[in-house]
């Protein structure tokens, strides 16, 4: 498994002290969002459709710290926007650093390798590097020639200077299992620590609605890609959360275990939905009415959502659940290749349907008219042009 023992030790000894405290709801990562401005505008992504003001406005390195210290977790991931735009960015990761948090900075890589010497190789702190597949299949996803290129080279300089690099892979509809295989090759032979992959979710405001994967596709895609793996390839999930995306498990979602803070404060209910906020991470654990959420709720926004922000901590939680959890889980990292003569066959006659490029490379997404919660409205090439300012 693509974690490092220390890390896998204490975040096993934080479960285990939540369990023991008989806390029902933990939180284990934070998703901390500093920005929403991006380099990048991605066909599948429902994040950066704000409005000028929003798109300049960011956390400071306090209000990161705050956010951090409240919630407790011993892991935080920054997603964003591009978290490389923030100027604050390398103080940010210092003080998480210096809070021995584990940190995976996600990153498009398009500045990663020019801003390198603005961080410090630690066992506490990875680049989480967005490279969707293979070239053809990133470029389109990131609607940019040769964005796979950079990202390769971004991935290579910070293995070469001594940083934990680790992958996230999203996956549409029409995505080539053969090829999504080829593309983990290459990850591991550029030396990755570990790849994290999961089916994109479907946000309303994603410019290309139409490639976003349902359950059952899902599952079909993800045991094709899974079954039979290499054992060269190291992912950087739980395994449990892979066997749910693979058909093999049952999770229910857990969207406390990802809490998300922003600009806006923290989010209600999870990463994905925006249904209000709080100003404080207890007043979101209380005001939430989580039975609203998860796809057992009957809440049509939940419906396909196998996305990791909301399973990952579930995968993880069943794992500490009990001893059956825990078997499982040791029996998944040491000795399972998930060998399957019918997913093989599937891979094997695999025809690769073809994206299809609806947002051209070079081109700017279709403009998608956002209403946004302070009323405003804007395009998200609009929103492109000032992230670029
Ligand atoms: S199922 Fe997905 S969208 Fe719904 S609450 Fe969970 S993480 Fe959020």
């Amino acid at each position: 498994m693509g974690v490092p023992i220390s890390q896998m030790f204490t975040v096993a000894t934080y479960v285990l002290k939540q369990k023991l405290s008989g806390r029902k709801r933990y939180p284990l990562v934070l998703m901390l969002e500093p920005l929403f401005r991006c380099n990048l505008a991605c066909a599948g992504c429902g994040k950066i459709q704000y409005p000028a003001h929003i798109l300049k406005a960011q956390l400071t390195p306090e209000q990161c710290f705050k956010a951090v210290d409240e919630c407790g977790t011993p892991m935080v991931s920054i997603p964003g926007g591009e978290p490389l735009l923030h100027p604050d960015m390398p103080e940010i990761v210092a003080g998480l650093v210096a809070r021995k948090k584990y940190v995976y900075m996600c990153t498009n890589a398009l500045l990663l390798k020019e801003k390198l010497h603005l961080f410090k190789p630690s066992k506490y702190l990875s680049f989480s590097v967005h490279v969707d597949g293979q070239k053809e299949h990133h470029d389109l996803s990131v609607c940019r020639e040769g964005g796979h290129a950079i990202a390769m080279e971004g991935v290579r300089a910070a293995v070469a200077a001594g940083f934990r690099v680790t992958t996230n892979t999203t996956l549409f509809d029409g995505a080539d299992p053969n090829s999504v295989r080829a593309h983990f090759d290459e990850l591991t032979e550029a030396g990755v620590e570990g790849i994290m992959v999961s089916p994109g979710y479907t946000y309303d405001k994603a410019p290309d609605q139409q490639h976003f994967l349902g359950r059952a596709k899902s599952r079909k895609l993800f045991r094709t890609i899974l079954s039979n793996r290499k054992k060269e390839w190291k992912f950087n999930a739980s395994p449990i959360f892979m066997e749910f995306l693979m058909g093999k498990k049952d999770l229910t979602c857990t969207p406390w275990g990802m809490p998300t803070y922003s600009i806006f404060g923290w989010q209600k209910p999870c990463y994905l939905l925006q249904d209000g906020y709080a100003d404080t991470f207890q007043e979101l654990m209380e005001a939430v009415e989580w039975a609203k959420y998860g796809t057992e709720s009957g809440n049509p926004r939940c419906a396909n959502c196998m996305v990791h922000s909301g399973y990952e901590a579930s995968g993880v939680n069943y794992t500490f659940d009990s001893l059956k959890g825990l078997m499982q889980t040791a029996k998944a990292i040491f000795s399972s290749k998930y060998e399957d003569q019918g997913a093989m066959k599937l891979l094997n006659e695999w025809k690769p349907e073809g994206r299809g490029p609806l947002v051209q490379i070079g081109e700017k997404p279709t403009p998608v008219v956002v209403t946004t919660s302070v009323n405003e409205t804007v395009s998200n090439a609009a929103a492109t042009s000032v992230a670029g300012d």
